[in-house]
């Protein structure tokens, strides 16, 4: 089949080689001169709301998803009457508003973090009033790796976090002190079959994913809970391909951070330790297909390299470790690569871990 991906960036790239696995062709739309993607199929350079191009890519395709969140909804379904997309656009635009978001946690009985709407100064102060301190105010969209986004800690906060914020649609919610930050992702096909991965334990710097471990330690659990949300936001979405939801443990139980309708940084690591990747399971599941085994038959774990990809990086030299350089430019707080461990045992790959963290973060 020929699979059009909206977004040409590592998520694209790495969803081309599982496509051309699979025997699969893809062709890419991303703004971005020479993107990661390029390096797995012909790119048309155009903006993500060019609907146009959009709509061209779906002509020349024989199905059409996405690798990235800031796509016009409304240009998806035009062309879905010509073409299947897939995660379905009603997904999407539920995942574009933080507010539509916690609104569908809520309908289908997933916990989430208490949250006020704030359309008005007047609102964050009663938001705060309500939630107590600390609060964090997002962005109800366009908000990405924790872009968007201000820590209040008391009511002289307000005031600045008004000024950075206060022109756009806005949500509060109660600053979480959770114990650790977890994600399921999950994959569903066109004929309705499930598979989820075993939980992952997620470390963010600045907002930003630092490091994933696979199977999330002592998380069993908690596995039987947090798939069960998953089926649920897969089934109320009537969805196909890979979904991913991340989780706070909280007081010993879990609540919902936001969900992904793409493939996720956090499962990056599937590549080298399931034995299906979430990219391979999202191609299957779009293409008519199911979806493989998401297991973690061992330990495995992934450091993201974000601003630099260090020399010392670049010369580990262990079978147990896979670097993967998506051939970005580097820039300041820029997604440039990632590492995959994996080990026989959860200590050895937690000081595999342990080791290139130590080489990220001691590098300049
Ligand atoms: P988000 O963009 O909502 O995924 O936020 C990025 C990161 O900020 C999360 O992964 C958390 O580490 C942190 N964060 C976001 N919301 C909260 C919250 N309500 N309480 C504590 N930490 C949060």
């Amino acid at each position: 089949m020929r699979i059009g991906i909206i977004g040409a960036g590592q998520l694209g790239q790495m969803l081309g080689v599982a496509a051309r696995e699979l025997g699969h062709e893809c062709r890419f739309l991303d703004p971005a001169d020479a993107p990661p993607a390029a390096t797995v199929g012909p790119v048309t350079r155009a903006a993500f709301d060019d609907v146009g191009a959009i709509a061209q890519l779906a002509a020349d395709c024989d199905v059409l998803t996405y690798e990235f969140e800031n796509v016009p909804v409304d240009a998806l379904r035009k062309v879905a009457a010509a073409i299947a997309v897939f995660p379905p656009p009603d997904a999407l635009e539920l995942a574009q508003d933080r507010l539509s978001e916690k609104r569908l946690f809520e309908k289908l009985g997933i916990p989430l973090p208490p949250y006020c709407v704030v359309d008005s100064r007047a609102d964050l102060d009663t938001a705060a009033r309500e939630l107590g301190w600390p609060i964090v105010i997002k962005t109800r969209r366009f908000g990405y790796d924790g872009k968007g986004q201000f820590v209040a800690r008391s009511a002289d906060d307000l005031a600045a976090a008004w000024d950075e914020l206060g022109d756009k649609a806005l949500i509060a919610e109660s600053w979480v002190e959770f114990e650790r930050e977890l994600s399921i992702i999950g994959a569903r096909s066109q004929a309705g079959e499930r598979v989820s991965w075993p939980l992952t334990q997620n470390q963010h710097v600045d907002g930003i994913l630092r490091s994933s471990l696979a199977p999330a330690p002592d998380s069993a659990g908690s596995m039987a809970l947090a798939e069960t949300y998953m089926q649920r936001l897969l089934e109320e979405l009537n969805y196909v391909g890979v979904l991913a939801l991340e989780l706070f443990v909280a007081n010993g139980g879990l609540l919902a951070n936001e969900f992904a309708p793409r493939v996720h940084n956090s499962g990056h690591w599937t590549i080298e330790g399931s034995t299906s990747s979430q990219f391979r399971n999202h191609i299957l599941s779009i293409c008519g297909a199911s979806p493989e085994r998401a297991d973690c038959p061992r330990p495995a774990g992934m450091v993201n390299l974000i601003g630099s990809v260090p020399d010392a990086v670049m010369a580990l030299d262990d079978k147990r470790m896979v670097l993967h350089d998506y051939g970005k430019t580097a820039r300041a707080g820029r997604k440039l690569g990632h590492v995959t461990v994996v080990a026989e045992s959860e200590h050895e790959r937690d000081q595999l871990v342990a080791r290139v963290l130590q080489n990220v973060t001691q590098s300049p």
